[in-house]
């Protein structure tokens, strides 16, 4: 078939079995720009001419399927027609394809996001290819926005409308054994056969496999008992004056059948929030980080661990689980215990199949005498922050790195140019900075002191990248980014409290503001004796509250002793109600926060304010609606 397109190449065997093959023109992955719609339309104005006797759809890319809608192009939308004519673009499209005589199916192998989850909904079949790369999901939400091209009405029928609106509400992917189990994929095939499968599903006539029935009243009649419970989940974890997108899905779905046509106005109101504006900010500040690294041919396979405390354990295990060979070393065996047995309860949690469970926990070795340091490509030190501590540990350790390792420290606190002093080669140690709890915490912190080889930390940031966290580059100073401003926030949280203010009242005027945690249950969480430590170094001189200091002589440090600012029952806090926030207590709180970001930015511990709110707001939590820090101020002023 000749339509000279630009995007897709269209092919049709002897028998009349059409294929359609994505390869979006000067991209690495596919995205559905309004010129690659716009060619799907002419390829069904073709075969609305002469039907094929099936139509396949594919993707001509590595990384996978179709990455969702142009971003590019979103953010470009200045009036609510353009809004709604893009919304209009993909829903009428996809309602034509979902409705041509001819089978149609798509073979889903790697991810398969949003506008490309909702053009594998319109067709009749989907074959998910079995690759640890294949993900399915709807991740709209997390852009502020919602699943316009059809995903709110077909997920539902697809799958009935709890799972599709926790998949719409959460923005979780799946993978291509789950989406079978689910109904969302009708095969799911090894990538070997997924040709001659494809082929036989198109041409098999097998229906659908129906919705039980119970799934079709509550996609039905009973919308609205499944509409009530997801708003109240939805409330458990954001406001809708922070983040009008899931109240929408769930109105959408249940009052228009995913239509969102029929309610322009909620269409005009989420485009032009300024929720999605800044969350489509923090994903191109994701990608900003994600970029960190790039540029190096480091490469590590094997990462060797020195403390197997709270970080070093967590460090060591997170390194297993995505894919390196760890050895980790203390100073016997005992010591490690406990962090061999977090590391098997966190393989059992993130890889669910006890194979490859076995498979992390055989990657981590424990190593009492440090047989792995000369094999290693990374080395991270996480003893106790103690100077002399760390210089005799470093001093063992020199002679026997291998050529290219990268040598790094998780030190919170100690100046990377006091560790490195004896060191043969200093400006080859880095800081790799990670936080606490490792597993939840996406950001780590890359320390360069004075002077430091910029192959190593190009390195270092390369490995970040490699077990799946994001990089941030900082100079070094004391508290980095991240802790440094935390703690003018925290001690402005904490003098509150000396003045009167309830500790919850305090919590409650920041989670309102948009942060995930107060900042009192943050000292709890992080122990009063670490925030006592990093105030003296942090807080300029100031005097330390008066509320810490008497709790800490009372031996009351917080979550892990049981009692801190809170009494502490399995895990959590236990709170009085609040009373009302006073007025402008939030700003007076925040301010100081991002008054230290400014300053630290002046300074040039990072490099420009895009990379700072990056920072905040993937190290901290810092309300992600609000853009970071920074870019909140802007638009205050
Ligand atoms: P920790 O006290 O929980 O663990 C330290 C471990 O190091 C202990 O198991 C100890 O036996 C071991 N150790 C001490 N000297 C050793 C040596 N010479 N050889 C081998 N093992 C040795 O400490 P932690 O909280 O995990 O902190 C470790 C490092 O990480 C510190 O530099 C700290 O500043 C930094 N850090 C801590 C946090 C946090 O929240 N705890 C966050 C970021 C960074």
């Amino acid at each position: 078939m000749n339509l000279n397109l630009q995007h897709w190449r269209v092919t049709q065997d002897a028998e009349g079995v059409a294929t359609a093959i994505l390869d979006k023109a000067g991209e690495s992955a596919n995205s559905l720009s309004a010129a690659v719609l716009a060619e799907l339309g002419l390829i069904l104005d073709a075969f609305e001419r002469q039907a094929p006797k099936g139509l396949i759809f594919q993707s001509g890319k590595e990384a996978g399927f179709i990455a969702g809608a142009d971003i590019q192009e979103f953010t470009q939308l200045d009036s609510a027609e353009k809004g709604r004519a893009l919304v209009e673009r993909g829903w009428g499209l996809f309602n034509r394809l979902a409705a041509v005589r001819y089978p149609t199916l798509a073979v889903v192998r790697g991810h398969c996001l949003g506008g490309g989850l909702e053009l594998a909904l319109a067709c009749r079949y989907l074959l998910a290819v079995d690759e640890p790369g294949t993900k399915m999901g709807l991740p709209e939400v997390m852009l502020g926005i919602f699943p316009g091209w059809g995903g709110m009405l077909r997920l539902p029928q697809r799958v009935g409308p709890a799972a599709a609106l926790d998949m719409m509400l959460t923005g979780k992917t799946i993978d291509a054994r789950r989406a079978k189990r689910m109904g969302l994929a009708d095969e799911c095939v090894p990538p070997r056969v997924m040709a001659p499968a494809a082929r036989q599903l198109l041409l098999s006539g097998q229906p659908r496999r129906p919705l039980p029935v119970l799934q079709r009243l509550l996609n039905g009649p009973l919308k609205v008992v499944v509409a009530s419970g997801a708003r109240k989940q939805v409330a458990k974890k954001a406001r809708p004056q922070h983040y009008p997108a899931p109240y929408a899905i769930i109105d959408l779905w249940q009052k228009h059948n995913g239509n969102a046509l029929a309610a322009p106005e909620v269409i005009d109101r989420i485009i032009s929030s300024p929720t999605a504006r800044n969350l489509v900010r923090v994903f191109y500040l994701q990608e900003r980080l994600k970029s960190f690294g790039k540029a190096s041919s480091f490469k590590a396979q094997r990462v060797h661990v020195i403390g197997a405390g709270v970080m070093g354990g967590d460090i060591a295990a997170w390194c297993a689980l995505r894919g390196m060979t760890v050895t980790l070393q203390d100073q016997s065996l005992e010591r490690m215990a406990p962090a061999l047995q977090r590391a098997q309860k966190l393989f059992a949690k993130r890889l669910r199949d006890p194979l490859l469970a076995r498979a992390a926990a055989d990657r981590l070795i424990p190593d009492v005498n440090g047989d792995g340091v000369p094999h290693a490509d990374v080395i991270i030190e996480a003893i106790f922050e103690d100077v002399a501590a760390k210089h005799a540990l470093f001093k063992a350790l020199e002679p026997r790195l291998k050529t290219g390792a990268v040598l790094a420290t998780n030190t919170s606190s100690l100046k990377l140019e006091d560790l490195r002093t004896v060191l043969q080669r200093p400006e080859r140690l880095v800081g790799i900075h990670f936080f606490n709890p490792v597993a939840m915490m996406p950001l780590v912190e890359v320390i360069q002191a004075e002077g430091a080889d910029q192959g190593a930390v190009e390195a270092a940031c390369a490995f970040v990248r490699q077990i799946d966290k994001l990089p941030l580059p900082v100079r070094s100073t004391p508290g980095f980014l991240v802790n440094a401003v935390l703690a003018p926030y925290m001690l402005a949280a904490m003098r509150a409290v000396d003045e009167g203010v309830s500790a919850e009242t305090v919590d409650e005027a920041m989670l309102a503001f948009g942060m995930p945690m107060g900042p009192i249950e943050l000292v709890d969480t992080v122990g009063l004796d670490i925030a006592m430590a990093a105030g003296k170094q942090l807080a300029g001189g100031a005097d330390a509250p008066r509320c810490l200091i008497s709790r800490v002589e009372h031996n009351q440090l917080g979550k892990k002793s049981g009692q801190g600012f809170y009494a502490w029952r399995d895990g959590k806090p236990t709170k009085a109600a609040a009373a009302s926030v006073p007025a402008g207590l939030a700003e007076r709180l925040v301010k100081p926060l991002i008054d230290r970001v400014e300053q630290l930015l002046a300074e040039q511990v990072v490099a420009d304010a895009d990379l700072a709110d990056a920072g905040v707001i993937f190290g901290t939590g810092f309300a992600p609606f609000t853009g970071g820090p920074l870019n909140f101020r802007r638009r205050q002023a």
